[in-house]
């Protein structure tokens, strides 16, 4: 069993000092520990604190491109894109979609509403939830209708972290996937399905991909929770996109 990549990395490109290391550096990394790709994923544009900032863009591309001549390995450029609104909007518009060789969404406290009315009804209403560990089924419900409409909408390749700071319900979402090709992440840092949603996705036919989610280098390629999970829960490895083989990025429009 290989771990042949590792799809959701920050670098220094995340703000603020949110990604501690270089691309080189986590590139280096991957290498050491015999990845056969890896993938920059910085946090989307809108979020607060950490966005990656529009006009970075073509120099992570040219810094990867170049990076892709020197080491042995495949290197993508995508993005960890936000959930801004319980209408499925992220904060990526179509054109900026096509600057990626994937993309990733999750939902992040700070990620900015679209307006107030989703800051008021959607960001606010959650963060009082998660506070309290208070969800009513309604608030689940909207958030999976949320997650549903998101990919949906927008050419979405992977999940992060879901069901974090924001309950779901993770079945109806990955039904969804199923069509639309999306794949639902194995994050190293919070995982967050109980075995009996598990169970219900594989057998949806759910593809899960494992991603460290690694914000400084040495993390690069641990993923050592959501493999943990594979074999706990008896995950067909045929149902993870990126255990000994590269996985396939498609996204389909759910008719
Ligand atoms: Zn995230
Ligand atoms: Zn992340």
């Amino acid at each position: 069993m290989l771990l042949f990549g590792d799809y959701h990395t920050h670098t220094k490109y995340s703000r603020n000092h949110h990604g501690k290391s270089t691309i080189e550096q986590n590139v280096k990394v991957a290498v050491q520990k015999g990845l056969k790709e890896i993938g920059i994923t910085e946090h989307g544009f809108d979020h607060i604190f950490f966005g990656v900032r529009r006009k970075n863009i073509q120099k992570m591309r040219a810094e990867i491109e170049r990076l892709g001549k020197i080491y042995p390995i495949k290197i993508y450029l995508g993005i960890e894109a936000n959930l801004i609104s319980s209408e499925g909007d992220i904060d990526l518009i179509e054109e900026e979609q096509t600057w990626f060789d994937y993309v990733i969404m999750g939902y992040h406290t700070f990620g900015k509403p679209k307006n107030f009315k989703e800051y008021k009804n959607f960001f606010r209403v959650n963060a009082k939830a998660y506070k309290k560990n208070k969800y009513t089924p309604e608030i689940i419900q909207a958030n999976t209708d949320a997650y549903i409409k998101a990919v949906q909408k927008n050419r979405i390749n992977i999940i992060s972290h879901l069901g974090s700071k924001m309950k779901v319900d993770p079945v109806q979402i990955a039904k969804v996937c199923k069509r639309t090709g999306t794949l639902i992440e194995l994050n190293a840092r919070r995982l967050c399905f109980d075995e009996k949603e598990t169970q219900e996705m594989v057998k949806l036919g759910t593809t899960f991909i494992l991603d460290s989610d690694a914000h400084i280098c040495k993390n690069v390629g641990e993923c050592n929770r959501g493999l943990n999970w594979v074999v706990k829960q008896n995950i067909p490895l045929e149902q993870v996109a990126n255990l000994d083989k590269t996985p396939t990025f498609v996204w389909r429009k759910d008719e």
